[in-house]
C-alpha cells in the first residue's frame, strides 16, 4: 500500500499471482547457458543471497558450485520461514531448475572446517560469500539464563524440521503451554503461528514500540515506509499484542527454569525508550487474563526483532 490516497494496489499478490501461473502452465523452464567461459566459481551459503547468485553465474556460462553447512540446501528460506508462510515445494521447483541449467549443489560442507578456504582460493577463480548472518541479537537482562529460554532460531528451524520429516515432533514443543513472544516484528509473528499450530494454550508478542496508528500519520507521508499497524496471517489467528513494554528480568521458578517475565511500561523521552515507574508487571498479568491458573503448565516464548527466545516452566 503506498498510502497516497489508502487505495491498496497488491503489488506483492499481482507478482505472487503471475510467476505461480507461469510455473503451471510450464513457462519456468531451465535457462542452460549458450557459451562457456571456463571459469570455475564456489558460491559459500545456500540462501536465497547465494541461489540468486548461483543462478545468474551458472546462466554467464560459469561452473558453479554452493557449498552449504547444513544438511539440506536453502538457508532460511529451508530452516528459518516456517512452512505454513513458505512451502518449501516452492523452493523445491527452483532447486531443480538450477540443477538443470547446471549449478551444483554440496550439503554438510562447512568453509573454514571441513572445507579448507585455501583450497578454494586455489582451486576457483571467484568466490561468492553468502553466509548470512546466523548470529542472534541476545537480550541480557537478568534471568536469561535460565532453562527454557530459547532464541526464535533455535525454536523455527525444529518445527521446519518436523515439517521436513526429520523429526515426529520438535523438542521444543508448546502444546497446551502459555507462550509471550517479545518483539513484535515477522520473526516474532512466525513462531506466533508455529505455537499456534502446536496447540499452544496463549500466546502474547510484546512489542517495546508504541501500537502504531492503522493508516498513516500526517508526519509519515509516502514515500516514507509507512508506519502502520501491520497484521499478519498469523496475528488474525490469535494471540495477544502489547505495545509499549520492556523486559525487565525472568523469574526462576526455584529449579533454574524460568516460570514468567518481568516487564515494564515505557515511553519514548528525548529518542530513548524510559521505563514509566510504578509500571511493572508480571508476564502472567501481561495480557487481560487469559493465563491459566498458577499450577498448570506454562511456556514462555521471548522473541526481539531479529531474535526471538523460547522460556517453557512447568510450575
Ligand atoms: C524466522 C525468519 C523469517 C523470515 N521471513 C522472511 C520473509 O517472510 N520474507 C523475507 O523477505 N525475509 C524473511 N526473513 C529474512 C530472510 O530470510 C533473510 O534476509 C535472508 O534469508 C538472508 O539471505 P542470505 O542468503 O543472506 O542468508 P541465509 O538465508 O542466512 O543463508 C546463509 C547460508 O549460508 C550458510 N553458511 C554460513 N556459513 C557457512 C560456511 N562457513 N560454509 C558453508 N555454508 C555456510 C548457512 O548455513 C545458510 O544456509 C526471515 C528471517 C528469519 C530469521
Amino acid at each position: 500500500m503506498l498510502g497516497i490516497n489508502s487505495d491498496a494496489v497488491t503489488i506483492k499478490q499481482v507478482e505472487v499471482e503471475i510467476i505461480d501461473r507461469a510455473w503451471e502452465q510450464g513457462w519456468v523452464v531451465p535457462q542452460a547457458p549458450s557459451v562457456r567461459t571456463g571459469k570455475r566459481v564456489v558460491v559459500i551459503g545456500s540462501g536465497p543471497a547465494g541461489l540468486a547468485a548461483a543462478q545468474q553465474l551458472t546462466r554467464a556460462g560459469h561452473e558453479v558450485i554452493v557449498l552449504e553447512r547444513a544438511d539440506r540446501i536453502g538457508g532460511l528460506l529451508r530452516y528459518g520461514i516456517p512452512e505454513f508462510k513458505m512451502e518449501k515445494r516452492h523452493l523445491e521447483r527452483r532447486l531443480a531448475q538450477m540443477e538443470a541449467e547446471g549449478t551444483e549443489f554440496r550439503t554438510n560442507a562447512t568453509v573454514g572446517e571441513n572445507v579448507d578456504i585455501e583450497v578454494l582460493l586455489a582451486s576457483y577463480d571467484a568466490i561468492v560469500l553468502a553466509a548470512g548472518a546466523t548470529a542472534a541479537r541476545e537480550l541480557p537482562v537478568p534471568g536469561r539464563e535460565l532453562a527454557g529460554i530459547h532464541q526464535a532460531m533455535e525454536y523455527l528451524p525444529l518445527a521446519n524440521r518436523v515439517q521436513q520429516g526429520d523429526l515426529a515432533s520438535s523438542p521444543i514443543d508448546v502444546a497446551g503451554k502459555h507462550v509471550v513472544i517479545i518483539g513484535g516484528g515477522d520473526t516474532g509473528a512466525d513462531c506466533l503461528g508455529t505455537a499456534h499450530r502446536q496447540g499452544a494454550a496463549g500466546v502474547t508478542q510484546l512489542e517495546i514500540l508504541p501500537r502504531p496508528p492503522d493508516t498513516r500519520a500526517e508526519t509519515n507521508p509516502w514515500p516514507q515506509w509507512s508506519l502502520v499497524l501491520r497484521t499478519s496471517s498469523a496475528h488474525e489467528e490469535g494471540g495477544e499484542r502489547v505495545f509499549s513494554v520492556n523486559t525487565e528480568r525472568f523469574v526462576d521458578d526455584g529449579t533454574g527454569r524460568v516460570k514468567a517475565l518481568l516487564l515494564h511500561e515505557v515511553e519514548m523521552i528525548d529518542g530513548r525508550f524510559q521505563k514509566v515507574e510504578g509500571s511493572e508487571r508480571s508476564s502472567r498479568s501481561a495480557s487481560s487474563g487469559r493465563r491459566r491458573a498458577h499450577g498448570s503448565n506454562s511456556s514462555v516464548w521471548l522473541s526481539t526483532s531479529g531474535a526471538t527466545y523460547v522460556a517453557a516452566t512447568t510450575s
